[in-house]
């Protein structure tokens, strides 16, 4: 169908009768809409979740505006229709499309995914099966675009492997563009699709492309060890498999200032998750919390200089109109230049009314000191991430914190005016005992208790309680996920504990948590029940009022995967994990 027509259709067939059509159309401040005839690539970035989710992401206004910065290539964006959306488009019988030109997903050269949470996998398969494009990579053709993905999922990537051509193993800047061009060299070369992804396997060390790498590892012959027994070698995971699938090794900017920020990110119509200008002002984490995922990932620690961060700023403040700008990076109080930054922003912005929020802040001497230079909104107040609550937990998972300066941080921040304190814990850590799960509302009361003894009043405490996944390339990977009645006794013990009205627990869904788990620990079978749970109808896993465990449940079953051992047997060697191909930890 042509672009013209397609647009016509939709615009008058199916928007007057989906919610938030806007999500739907682009043309919004800073998108770029190319002729696709003037060009030798075509890239359609794709977002497997809504729209407002997709545009809060900052890695795609980076992927995008790079992609497009050249004159041989064009991107465009889209997301996962909502389901009313998704029904629709089956009911006209019409493609999926980028959003910028109306052209079918499925003409498009590239169709590179975002995979940030593995509960989206199912969104995937719609993206995919709306745009005619067959799910199996291995029924696709020369004629279809090649299907990628990158992100954070990609840590084990054995349980898409069925469905994705090629996964790029990390930073988008670096991998996309030699992807792209890669592609089009090879298939306009190679002859068929097979060897046009052995030449792109052959020619770049980040890419993992399944069909020709082989089958990936399975978790079938590994012989379980007691619990206890995880690795915290951050070499471990680098050793060649046993298999002939070489080590896929990622792609590294390693010069953050090379890399340009997006001055003109996209301003979308509708509201999203973030309405912003995003700053990343560095990648990588120098701490050591084994739990964690993001700091493997992003590895090594590399920085932007203030000037050119001051200069993003001032250009994307004039080019989007926003008023607020957000410090992107794991640590911001790791950032060298931390107190010029700010002290340079604050004078640029404090008189044009443009507020800096700053995420990721480690409550400690640094806090005491900036909390009342902030404009952070009072009201949506103070967000932390103790994790454990008591220090010697904290102390085996690696998180540097101490009791004594979250208290300290808290009486800051109270004395700053914040009346709010959103605390974010983890319950089913290994080496956690009954006195850290106590210790969760003790501490949230503690700091209650404080809250009025400065304010006069009581502040709300909400405390949010995530139930711990052990997750791939972490120290913590070997370990046995807790299991379903440990949770639901955490669970209950947290609900139940006598604590004051100013405290609230917020307790994650814990169905989530485990599928989440299987998904991210799982191998390469796992494909066939994404598939098989997509089928039944599993749609929007990730958002809470869509999600419908019973069918993943029923996929596992009927697909044979041996969830037990996946998510609670402790791995002992090397070679049972289905991502040992993958080397993140540089
Ligand atoms: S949890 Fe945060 S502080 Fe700890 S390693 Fe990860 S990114 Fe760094």
């Amino acid at each position: 169908m042509q672009p013209d027509e397609l647009r016509r259709r939709v615009v008058t067939d199916i928007l007057p009768r989906v919610q938030t059509p806007g999500q739907y159309l682009a043309g919004e401040l800073n998108a770029v809409a190319k002729d696709h005839a003037a060009v030798r690539g075509r890239l359609c970035l794709a977002f497997p979740d809504a729209y407002t989710i997709g545009m809060s992401h900052h890695g795609l206004q980076v992927l995008y505006h790079l992609m497009n910065r050249r004159d041989d290539w064009l991107c465009e964006r889209v997301f996962t229709p909502m389901p009313d959306m998704e029904a629709l488009l089956r009911e006209q019988g019409l493609p999926l499309y980028g959003l910028e030109s109306f052209t079918p997903l499925g003409q498009f050269d590239v169709v590179g995914f975002s995979l940030q949470y593995e509960l989206c996998a199912t969104n995937v398969l719609t993206m995919l099966d709306l745009a005619g494009i067959p799910l199996h990579a291995a029924q696709r053709t020369l004629d279809h675009p090649l299907v990628i993905a990158g992100g954070p999922v990609v840590a084990n990537p054995e349980p898409m492997a069925a469905l994705i051509d090629l996964f790029a193993l990390g930073d988008g800047e670096e991998a996309l563009p030699a992807i792209c061009d890669g592609w089009i060299k090879h298939r306009d070369s190679a002859g068929n699709r097979t060897e046009a992804l052995k030449r792109m396997a052959a020619e770049l060390p980040f890419a993992y492309v399944p069909a020709v790498h082989g089958d990936g590892p399975s978790i079938d012959s590994f012989e379980p060890r007691p619990s206890g027994c995880g690795d915290d070698s951050l070499a471990s995971n680098v050793q060649p498999p046993a298999s002939n699938i070489p080590i896929i090794t990622p792609a590294v900017v390693s010069d953050l200032e090379t890399v340009p920020l997006p001055t003109r990110p996209i301003v979308p119509y509708i509201e999203c998750v973030q309405d912003r200008i995003t700053l990343e002002i560095m990648r990588g984490c120098p701490g050591r919390c084994r739990f964690c995922q993001s700091r493997p990932l992003k590895h090594p620690i590399r920085f932007r200089s203030v000037e050119t961060l001051i200069a993003a700023a001032i250009e994307s403040y004039h080019n989007t109109g926003y008023n607020e700008i957000g410090l992107l990076s794991l640590s911001t109080s790791d950032y060298p230049y931390f107190d010029e930054l700010l002290r340079r922003l604050f004078a640029e912005f404090r008189p044009r009314g443009v507020s800096i929020s700053v995420p990721s802040l480690r409550v400690n001497e640094q806090w005491r000191t900036v909390a009342e230079k902030l404009n952070t909104d009072r009201r949506s107040g103070l967000t932390l991430a103790p994790e454990a609550a008591r220090d010697e937990l904290r102390r085996h998972i690696g998180k540097r914190l101490s009791n004594d300066d979250l208290l300290a941080g808290c009486r800051r921040a109270f004395e700053c005016g914040f009346h709010r304190v959103k605390l974010y814990f983890m319950c089913g850590l290994p080496g956690e005992c009954e006195a850290d799960i106590d210790g969760i509302i003790e501490l949230s009361t503690e700091i209650a208790r404080l809250g009025r003894d400065v304010i006069g009043r009581w502040p709300t405490v909400v405390a949010n309680v995530s139930n711990f996944v052990p997750k791939p390339q972490t120290p913590f990977q070997d370990e046995p996920m807790r299991r379903r009645d440990y949770f639901e006794q955490v669970h209950h013990r947290l609900r139940s504990t006598k604590k004051p009205r100013a405290v609230q627990v917020k307790i994650h869904d814990l169905e989530t948590s485990l599928i989440e788990a299987v998904l991210a620990r799982g191998d390469r079978r796992l494909s066939q029940a994404i598939e098989q749970a997509w089928r039944a109808g599993a749609r929007m896993d990730a958002w809470n009022d869509r999600f419908q465990p019973a069918l993943w449940w029923n996929a596992f079953e009927q697909c044979g995967i041996d969830t037990e051992s996946i998510l609670h047997q402790c791995r002992g060697a090397d070679d049972a994990r289905p991502w040992r191909h993958i080397a993140v930890n540089r």
